[in-house]
């Protein structure tokens, strides 16, 4: 089958083999999702990405995955719909998340790439999301610390040039400070179960290595407790949420990521935008408030601006933006640990 389909696609015998595989794998193990794809409802590459990110689950507990992703996948892009299938993965067999978790772990390498024209590539891959994290954000704080006025380089440049310095030992002073969130439940934290914890702009990770990196003294992450009920915020670090935290970081931490739809940017580096349900910015008379602002990546808050495009937020929270072709997507913020 998978030669034939070689043939009539012109693909390379590997790639129709991969394909054979996900089409078998979609309805032999995920039937109510490949229903949703063939009625319509969503696409199949948001199909074929429930499959992929939970192809190494036995059948019993893919029948579960198959159930629950069938009443998440609508509205999913397949970013989003991968990311969910890892959280229902991870909830249905949490402790093939941890084992699967450790052995990609084990596979961590660092790898270089010769490039045409005098280049090369650098990569680490499969490092602990923990660290590689940090890592990131410490190289980012420097850059952009450099990007002064008459500095001519981009962020991008920048962000190259200072991970290179490091690597080849120069060193870099001052103290580097910044907060990733890193969401877990009360009970998991205190370590009586162990439900997946996520991680903003990563997704969900197990339940070890989030307390490893909660108790961890020089951490750069925040860890914000949720109520194991409800899933709503109960606890930002060592203070009380509300009042003392600000309204920005509230903001923040509700939205986790970009709130345009299928943005994937974590929401601590996003810009605040004011919004209302009738579509009005700061400027316009829009109050301040936790349900009148949303966090916006840069690129995505750029949109209200241009004609065309229309941003209203319903008093339950909902952001809907109108496209130019009048087409309107909703976002929420995905409840947490579900
Ligand atoms: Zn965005």
């Amino acid at each position: 089958m998978a030669e034939e389909l070689a043939l009539a696609l012109c693909l390379t015998k590997s790639k129709a083999h991969a394909l054979v595989g996900r089409a078998e794998g979609l309805a032999d193990r995920f039937p109510q999702v490949l229903r949703l794809v063939e009625e319509g409802h969503v696409p199949l590459a948001s199909a074929v990405a429930v499959n992929d990110a939970a192809a190494w689950l036995d059948a019993g507990k893919a029948v579960v995955v198959d159930r629950v992703m069938a009443g998440r996948l609508m509205g999913k892009n397949p970013t989003q719909a991968r990311r969910s299938t890892n959280a229902a993965v991870a909830r249905a067999d949490p402790e093939g998340f941890e084992e699967r978790a450790r052995r990609q772990c084990e596979a961590r390498r660092f790898r270089l790439r010769h490039g045409v024209a005098g280049v090369a590539g650098l990569s680490l891959d499969n490092a602990p999301v923990d660290r590689a994290t940090a890592a990131y954000v410490c190289v980012d704080r420097l850059a952009r610390r450099l990007k002064t006025g008459d500095e001519t380089r981009t962020l991008d440049q920048l962000r190259a040039d200072v991970a290179m310095d490091m690597l080849v030992g120069k060193q870099f002073g001052g103290e580097v400070k910044a907060h990733v969130y890193l969401y877990l439940d009360a009970l998991t934290y205190a370590g009586l179960r162990d439900r997946p914890a996520e991680l903003a702009g990563h997704g969900v990770i197990p339940a070890s290595l989030a307390r490893d990196i909660a108790a961890g003294p020089k951490t750069v992450f925040q860890r914000i407790i949720t109520d194991p009920g409800t899933g709503q915020v109960v606890e930002l670090g060592r203070r009380r949420y509300r009042p003392k935290a600000g309204l920005a970081e509230l903001v923040r931490v509700r939205d986790r990521e970009c709130r345009h739809p299928g943005c994937t940017r974590p929401a601590q580096f996003a810009d605040l935008d004011h919004c209302d349900s009738r579509g009005r910015g700061w400027k316009k008379g829009c109050r301040t408030g936790p349900s009148t602002l949303v966090g916006l990546c840069r690129a995505d808050h750029r949109l209200r601006d241009v004609p065309g495009w229309e941003h209203k937020v319903t008093p339950d929270g909902t952001l809907a933006i109108t496209t130019p072709a009048k087409q309107t997507y909703r976002s929420r913020p995905e409840p947490l640990g579900r």
